[in-house]
């Protein structure tokens, strides 16, 4: 038996309760199948709006939630995982279409999970979690598509947030100056401890705005989506780039042509859940590689399994800065 945070459907509402699971019944998939016995999981914005109800992310019912984990190999028939091999899963619809990392135990895919990098404790791969690793796949886009940090200033939106928190220390880090917007100015000093060189107010980007503006940013990393999104689009200088990957403001992007065939601004889609193997062992090996573990401790909190719940009200509510680590054995 093992614990896990349960979703259950009931009238239309999503209840959260922890439960005590026989591990009989946890997935099988065919013949490929790790069990890994989870040490962290982490609280994402998508198991959020999962753990809340307040969007349908859930396809199954009833639904262990958690996009990731990272924990240890029990027992593989995949043949690249061995008993004791520490490993890190991200996306691939845990948490969505099968049950997730907020719980004890898990079996998936062994083509779902990434042998964890040696210098990378599990507790520390979730407080990067999807939130860290998308923000190097942002960074990783931009720089692939050409954008260089003698370019210009790089804008983060969302920047108190996950995502936002290691893009700006991972771009700080790589030597571009970073600008970070937030609507939370009172943890500027924390951004700039991060690298940030700037702050600007969220409320000057949130708003409608006119199709082509100054231009302001060589690159971006949006987290926002929204206005937002299509005013960083419109201030982007000729030729930038923004690397778009979140919805916190929303899921609506009220933008015109203008910057792309006026100034040749490109908007590179960033999507994390299935995103080639690949591309995940690179951008894993980059956070390995470059991201202090003093920074990587500076963005992070710990709660519980029971405290989940609430948290996730929190995170939704934008009342949570940086990354929330859930230590599912405490
Ligand atoms: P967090 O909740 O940690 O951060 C979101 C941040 O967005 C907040 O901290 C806040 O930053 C800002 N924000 C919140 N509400 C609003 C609003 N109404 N208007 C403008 N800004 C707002 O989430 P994550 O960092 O984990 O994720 C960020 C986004 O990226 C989410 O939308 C998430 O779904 C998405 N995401 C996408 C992935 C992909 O594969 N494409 C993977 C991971 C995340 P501040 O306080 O600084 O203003």
């Amino acid at each position: 038996m093992f614990n896990a945070l349960m979703l259950d459907k009931q009238d239309d509402r999503t209840v959260a309760s922890i439960q005590s699971i026989d591990e009989s019944r946890l997935a099988s998939h065919g013949g490929v199948d790790v069990l890994v016995r989870v040490d962290f999981s982490t609280l994402n914005y998508k198991d959020g709006l999962a753990i809340t109800g307040k969007i349908p992310v859930v396809r199954k019912w009833p639904m262990v939630p958690g996009i990731d984990f990272a924990g240890v190999v029990e027992t593989s028939s995949h043949p690249d995982y061995q008993p004791g091999d520490k490993v890190v899963m991200n996306g691939w619809g845990a948490g969505e279409t099968h049950w997730g990392g907020l719980a004890q135990k898990a079996r998936v895919p062994g083509d779902h999970l990434i042998a964890l990098p040696a210098t990378i404790t599990t507790r520390q791969a979730m407080a990067v979690g999807t939130a860290g690793y998308t923000a190097m796949l942002c960074v990783q886009a931009l720089e692939k598509h050409g954008v260089a940090t003698q370019d210009g200033d790089v804008l983060v939106t969302g920047a108190n947030g996950g995502v936002g928190s290691f893009a700006v220390a991972i771009l700080a880090k790589r030597g571009y100056r970073v600008i970070a917007s937030t609507g939370r100015p009172e943890e500027a000093a924390r951004l700039r401890e991060l690298g940030a060189a700037d702050i600007v107010e969220r409320a000057t980007l949130s708003e409608p705005g006119k199709p082509l503006q100054k231009e302001r940013w060589a690159a971006a990393v949006d987290c926002v989506g929204s206005h937002t999104l299509a005013n960083v689009c419109a201030s982007l200088r000729y030729g930038g780039a923004v690397a778009a990957c979140g919805l916190a403001q929303g899921m609506d992007l009220p933008a015109t042509v203008a910057p792309f065939i006026l100034r040749g601004v490109a908007l590179l889609g960033v999507d994390s859940v299935y995103v080639p193997r690949e591309r995940r062992v690179a951008a894993w090996q980059a956070i390995a590689d470059e991201v202090p573990v003093a920074t990587i401790e500076r963005v992070a909190t710990t709660i519980t399994l029971a405290d989940a719940p609430e948290a996730a009200a929190r995170l939704l509510r934008g009342e949570i800065k940086g990354r929330v680590i859930v230590d599912v054995n405490a």
